[in-house]
C-alpha cells in the first residue's frame, strides 16, 4: 500500500533571488487539509506509536472480517485500506528522510512489522470470499473487484496451505532484504577527497564549503549536486574516475549478495505461482502482458538508437583527442568521460553551459514556477502554509485546491535539499490516497536534492518529472481511495510524469517565472533556443543506457537463473565501452531490488504514452483548457478504467509509438 515512485538512473537530477509568496485571490484556508504530519519526539515514541497503530489495524480487520458480502462491503473495504494508509504510510516514509538515525531505524523497523500485517492480510481467506460474491453496481467497482481479486491470487491465496505459508515467508523476506539495500546506499555516506587542483573546471561553488580532510583534501559526496558537477566538469580524468568509481559501487560487494538473493527468492514465489519468471509473473498483470511484448518493444528501440550512439561516442572520442592533443587513434573513450565530453561538445556546438542555468533559476523560485504551471494548466491553486511541523524544519507545506470551486484537494510536502542519511534521488511517496465517497484528501510527499546555488535545465526537468507524479497523487478524484491517482498499472505510472518533462523547453511557459519571482533575472531567449537544440544531443548515448538497464532488469529475473554481476559484465560488455573491471553497478540499482524489480522497462514504454500525449499539447504548452481536459480524463480517474481506455478518451484515439520513434531520429 506504500507508493513510492523513484526518477530515472540518469535524470539529474549562482545567485540567489528573494522571492514573494504565490500570489492567491481567495480565501486563505488556516491548515493544509486532512491530518497533520504526525511528530514522534524519539525513536521509542515512534516504537510505541507503531505497536499502537498495529492493535488498532488488527481491530479493524476484525471488524471488515465481520461484515455481510452486501452491497456495502466493498465501499467497507475501501475505508478500511485507507485508514491503514494514514496509520501506516508516515511513520515508514521517516526512513527515508528523517534527520535522527535513530528514528530512522525505528521507522524500518516498523516497516518489517507492517510487511507482516500487508503479507498476512493479502491472504485472508475472510475477506477472499467475500470479495468473490460481492455483486459490483457498475463497471468501476467491476474492475477494483477485479484487481483485488487478482492481489489476493498474487498474494498466493489459492495455493496449499503450505505453499501459502511458503509465500508469505518469501514475500517478508524480499521485502526485508530490499530495505536493506536502500539502506546500505543511503548511510554509507560515502565521501571521495580531491585536491583543489583535481578540481580544476568544476564550479567553485560546488565545494568551497565543502569538509575537507586532515590532509587538506574536499570531501564531496556522492550525491548529485557534487556527483554531478566533478563528472561534468572535473578536467582531470582521474578525479572524474574515482568520483565515478565510487558513484557506480555505491551497495558494494554487500548489495551484490543481497541482490542475488532477492533474484533467486523472487524465481521461487514465481514458481510456486507456476510461473516461469519473475518477469513473466510480474507483467501479466501490466500494460506490457508479458516479457516477450516488453523485449520486442526494446528491440525496437535498440535498433533505433544502435547507429545514433555509435555517432554520439565516436564525437566524444573525437573530443577527447582535440581536448588532450592526441591523435584519434591514440585516444580511447572511457565511461567517466562520458558526461564530460558530453558537455563539452554541447559547449562547443551549441555554446550550452548546463552550471549556467543557476542563476535564473533558484531553488525556491523553480519551485513556486513549478506549481504556477501547473496551477495555470490544471485549474487548481497552491498556497503555502508556514509554522507546520513535518519531518524537517526545511520541509514546505502546500494545500492544493480547486482554483473553480475552491473545494480542498490535498497536501503537498516538499522537501528539497541533501542533508545526511537523506534518500539521495528524487522520489514522490503518496502518503495518503484520496476518495470522494470518504470525502478523503490527499497527501503526497515530493523528495529532491538540489543544491541551493540554484537549478539547472536537466534539474528543472527533474523537479517538473516529481511534480507529474504528485499532482497524479494530489488530483486524483475517484471514488474509491484504492483506485486513486498513482494506482494506475506499473508501466503507465511514469507517463504523466514525462509528459510534462519537456515543458521546461518552452520559452513561454519559463515565463512564467517573471509571476512567482519578478527579482530574478528571467533566463535569456538566446541561451534557452541553444539548449534546445542541444537537447537531442547525447540522445542515443541516454537511450541506449535506459535500454542497458531495461534488458537487464528483464534478463535478471529471466527465467534462467542469473548472478546479477555475472550477468551484467556481459551485459555492459556487450556495448560500445564494455564492461569496466572492479565495478559492480548492480549494487546500487535499488530501482530492481525494489519496487521496480521486471519493471524498469516502464520508464521507456510510459515515455511512449507520455510523448502521444504531449502531442495534444503541439500547439500551445499553456492550453488550459485541453490541461483541464487532461486533468479530468486522466489524473482525475486513477485507475477507474484502464490506461489504455483513459488515453484513448483524452486523444479521440489509440495511443502509438509515433511521436517516440520521430523523437529518437531527431
Ligand atoms: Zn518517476
Amino acid at each position: 500500500m506504500h507508493k513510492f515512485l523513484s526518477a530515472r538512473l540518469g535524470a539529474a537530477s549562482l545567485l540567489l533571488a528573494v522571492c514573494g509568496p504565490l500570489s492567491t485571490s481567495w480565501a486563505a484556508p488556516v491548515r493544509a487539509p486532512g491530518p497533520d504530519f504526525p511528530q514522534f519526539a524519539s525513536a521509542d515514541a515512534l516504537k510505541a506509536a507503531c505497536d499502537s497503530s498495529l492493535v488498532q489495524a488488527n481491530a479493524q480487520l476484525r471488524q471488515v472480517e465481520r461484515r455481510a458480502a452486501n452491497s456495502q462491503w466493498l465501499a467497507a473495504y475501501d475505508a478500511f485500506s485507507a485508514n491503514l494508509e494514514d496509520l501506516s504510510n508516515p511513520m515508514q516514509f521517516l526512513s527515508s528522510v528523517h534527520p535522527d538515525k535513530a528514528l530512522r531505524d525505528a521507522s524500518e523497523a516498523c516497516e518489517l512489522r507492517w510487511n507482516d500485517f500487508s503479507s498476512s492480510l493479502a491472504q485472508n481467506e475472510k475477506l477472499y470470499r467475500a470479495l468473490r460474491v460481492f455483486k459490483p453496481v457498475d463497471a468501476t467497482d467491476r474492475l477494483l473487484q477485479k484487481t483485488l481479486l487478482e492481489g489476493f491470487a498474487d498474494a498466493g491465496i489459492s495455493l496449499p496451505p503450505a505453499e501459502r505459508a511458503r509465500a508469505k515467508q518469501l514475500n517478508d523476506r524480499i521485502a526485508e532484504l530490499g530495505q536493506t539495500f536502500q539502506r546500505n546506499i543511503r548511510d554509507a555516506n560515502l565521501q571521495v577527497a580531491f585536491t583543489e587542483a583535481e578540481l580544476r573546471g568544476v564550479p567553485v561553488a560546488v565545494w568551497q564549503g565543502a569538509k575537507r580532510d586532515a590532509d587538506g583534501r574536499v570531501l564531496l559526496g556522492l550525491d548529485n549536486p557534487s556527483y554531478e558537477p566533478v563528472v561534468q566538469f572535473a578536467e582531470s580524468a582521474a578525479a572524474r574516475e574515482r568520483m565515478w568509481r565510487a558513484k557506480t559501487n555505491e551497495g558494494g560487494e554487500a548489495n551484490l549478495k543481497l541482490l542475488a538473493e532477492i533474484t533467486q527468492l523472487r524465481k521461487a514465489y514465481a514458481s510456486l505461482q507456476g510461473a516461469a519468471s519473475w518477469a513473466e509473473f510480474v507483467l501479466r498483470r501490466r500494460m506490457a502482458e508479458n516479457p516477450a511484448r516488453a523485449m520486442a518493444f526494446l528491440d525496437e528501440v535498440k535498433s533505433a538508437v544502435r547507429q545514433r550512439e555509435r555517432t554520439e561516442l565516436e564525437e566524444l572520442r573525437q573530443a577527447k583527442a582535440a581536448h588532450l592533443m592526441l591523435a584519434p587513434e591514440a585516444v580511447k573513450l572511457d565511461r567517466w568521460d562520458v558526461s564530460f565530453y558530453t558537455e563539452r561538445v554541447r559547449l562547443e556546438r551549441y555554446a550550452v553551459d548546463q552550471e549556467a542555468f543557476r542563476a535564473y533559476f533558484p531553488p525556491q523560485a523553480s519551485l513556486q514556477f513549478a506549481l504556477r504551471l501547473i496551477e495555470r494548466l490544471m485549474g487548481v491553486r497552491y498556497q503555502r502554509i508556514d509554522g507546520v511541523a513535518t519531518w524537517h524544519p526545511e520541509v514546505q507545506t502546500y494545500a492544493v485546491s480547486d482554483a473553480t470551486s475552491g473545494n480542498a484537494l490535498g497536501t503537498l510536502w516538499v522537501d528539497l535539499y541533501p542533508r545526511e542519511g537523506k534518500y539521495n534521488h528524487a522520489a514522490v511517496w503518496g502518503l495518503r490516497s484520496g476518495s470522494l465517497a470518504q470525502q478523503r484528501v490527499s497527501q503526497a510527499a515530493l523528495v529532491v536534492n538540489f543544491s541551493r546555488q540554484g537549478l539547472t535545465l536537466d534539474e528543472l526537468q527533474t523537479l517538473l518529472h516529481e511534480l507529474g507524479h504528485a499532482v497524479h497523487n494530489n488530483l486524483s478524484a475517484t471514488r474509491r481511495a484504492l483506485q486513486a491517482g498513482t494506482s494506475v498499472k506499473h508501466d503507465f505510472v511514469e507517463a504523466p510524469s514525462q509528459m510534462l518533462e519537456d515543458w521546461v523547453l518552452d520559452k513561454r511557459v519559463l515565463k512564467l517565472f517573471a509571476e512567482v519571482c519578478p527579482a530574478c533575472t528571467p533566463v535569456p531567449d538566446a541561451l534557452m533556443d541553444k539548449a534546445v537544440a542541444a537537447s537531442h544531443y547525447g540522445k542515443g548515448v541516454r537511450a541506449a543506457r535506459q535500454h542497458l538497464y531495461a534488458s537487464y532488469d528483464l534478463a535478471l529475473y529471466g527465467p534462467e537463473p542469473q548472478d546479477p554481476l555475472a550477468l551484467w559484465v556481459q551485459m555492459e560488455g556487450d556495448t560500445p565501452l564494455g564492461y569496466v573491471p572492479g565495478t559492480v553497478f548492480p549494487s546500487r540499482f535499488s530501482h530492481i531490488a525494489t519496487n521496480y524489480s521486471a519493471g524498469y522497462y516502464g520508464y521507456l514504454w510510459s515515455l511512449v504514452v507520455a510523448m502521444d500525449l504531449r502531442t495534444a499539447f503541439a500547439a500551445d504548452k499553456l492550453d488550459a483548457r485541453m490541461g483541464k481536459r487532461y486533468r479530468d480524463l486522466i489524473l482525475a480517474n486513477g485507475s477507474q478504467r484502464p490506461p489504455q481506455a483513459l488515453v484513448h478518451d483524452f486523444l479521440g484515439r489509440d495511443f502509438n509509438a509515433k511521436a517516440f520513434f520521430d523523437d529518437l531520429k531527431r
